[in-house]
């Protein structure tokens, strides 16, 4: 089969029958083939075959950090795929880029975080955090120190620790498939029973799991620093800080899955440096080649490192593709892009025009809440009536609808809504996005929701 002979319908076609897609109702696809099939990227912009572009709002999966099209990173992915595109980096054999980008992150990463464990994506770095916080506790000669606490809305990934240790029901209604020892602190940030109105004691979600299980049977507490695909909730001030503490009174490690939020997502080069909360191991994947090419990894800080290093046998977890040479020359210009570009501070500063856009729309439309953003991380909610915390209906299919006028107006936004009564629009646009872009995207997210609101 040769590309350049096969139709969009054709292809289509092909689709409908042989790829069984991620995240997809597969008999709706089966019937109905796929929604879209892009086939060209330019900066914030996608568009399938002789196709008008759509704006990509949502980064794709909140990863092309660096926008689409990016001939640079190509180039660099040619040269290193020609040169060597692969080696293992079991058994000691290393590769160059594997060996430049491991410094680089650790020149990068907050406080002494300044190793790395190379894997090919996020769910793979999120096991692969617990197994070294489990094993961290063990060469401790405290092998009772297994169990992981996750935080409600929590999104970690679909391998079945990953998975676990996600909150979002609907990721368990694909066979409920779990590891033990792994337990929720409910509920999270979006409501709290703790403490008064002003000052809600989340961390004391997390605080009544420790004194129940005790201290000494837990190894690490996993949080986002800005939860994601569970809502896009930002945390308060000193709440990350809170949790740091409590794991240093309680002597467990804390874990930041910096999936999304690394790379400059949130306005700071990782998430977490918003609330000078220093975890012990950091997840990240997406932003770090910005999708150009599969990667993922964790960085240790110095303190968990020293501890593995006296192990002497083989530390028996790897993936085929730790440290693949081109994805991490990939990665290496992908962050020094984002440095030249001055992509962090791009996004601080689009912060403020988004969330300006976001506000008003609440002001605008009676059915938009709680307009939120912190880089280029932002969303709004959609309550039938918001000042009396009213949700839409099911049936109504809010987000859902918004979304597809979104779409028809050339605008991939994200709709959020698997708990009952959520329906949350969330964008999160490439960090190369501009003010008048910006204008773009607001504008067609107006129109959408004025279309929503006149089917009411
Ligand atoms: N962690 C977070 C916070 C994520 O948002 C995601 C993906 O969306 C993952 C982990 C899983 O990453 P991957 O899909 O690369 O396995």
């Amino acid at each position: 089969l040769s590309m350049d002979k096969l139709t969009p319908v054709q292809l289509a076609e092909l689709d409908r029958k042989h790829f069984l897609h991620p995240t997809t109702n597969p008999k709706a696809h089966a019937e109905n083939g796929p929604k879209a099939m892009f086939s060209e990227g330019k900066g914030i912009y996608v568009s399938e075959m002789e196709g008008v572009p759509y704006i990509d709002g949502v980064s794709m999966l909140w990863n092309v950090n660096i926008g689409h099209g990016n001939q640079e990173i190509a180039e660099v992915a040619k040269e290193q795929m020609s040169k060597l595109a692969y080696s293992s980096s079991f058994n000691g054999f290393s590769n160059e880029p594997a060996v430049r980008l491991a410094e680089k992150l650790a020149t990068l990463a907050p406080g002494n975080l300044n190793s790395v464990f190379f894997t090919s994506g996020g769910s793979e770095s999120n096991d692969t955090a617990f197994k070294l916080a489990r094993f961290y506790w063990e060469l401790n000669r405290k092998p009772l120190k297994r169990k992981i606490i996750a935080l409600g809305n929590s999104y970690h990934g679909v391998t079945i620790a990953a998975q676990t240790a996600t909150s979002i029901p609907n990721f368990h209604s694909f066979t409920n498939s779990k590891i033990k020892e792994v337990f929720h602190a409910k509920p999270h940030l979006t409501e709290c029973e703790r403490g008064d109105k002003n000052h809600p004691d989340y961390e004391g979600c997390i605080r009544d799991i420790v004194e129940k299980e005790g201290a000494d049977t837990i190894a690490a507490v996993i949080m986002e620093p800005v939860q994601g695909a569970g809502g896009v909730h930002i945390p308060p001030e000193g709440y990350m800080a809170a949790v740091r503490k409590l794991c240093d009174d309680f002597n467990i490690l804390l874990i930041a899955d910096e999936v999304i939020t690394g790379f400059g997502r949130t306005g700071t080069m990782f998430g977490s440096e918003n609330w000078e909360a220093i975890p012990d191991l950091l997840c990240f994947a997406k932003g770090v080649t910005s999708g150009y090419a599969q990667l993922g990894g964790v960085m240790l800080s110095q303190n968990v490192r020293d501890t593995i290093v006296e192990y002497e046998e083989v530390l028996s977890h790897g993936f085929t593709y730790s440290g693949h040479a081109t994805s991490c020359a990939v990665a290496l210009k992908n962050i020094e892009i984002i440095e030249r570009e001055n992509l962090v501070a791009n996004a601080k500063n689009m912060e403020v025009k988004l969330k300006a856009g976001l506000e008003y729309l609440s002001e605008k439309h009676k059915i938009v809440t709680k307009p939120r953003a912190i880089g280029l991380l932002s969303a709004i909610d959609l309550y039938q009536d918001p000042a009396n915390n009213v949700p839409f209906e099911e049936g109504v299919m809010a987000a859902a609808k918004v979304w597809e006028a979104c779409f028809e107006r050339k605008l991939i936004a994200r709709p959020i809504r698997f708990a009952k009564g959520m329906n949350t629009i969330a964008l999160a646009p490439p960090l190369i996005i501009n003010n008048q872009q910006i204008e773009d995207v607001v504008g067609i997210l107006d129109d959408a929701i004025s279309e929503f609101s006149k089917s009411l």
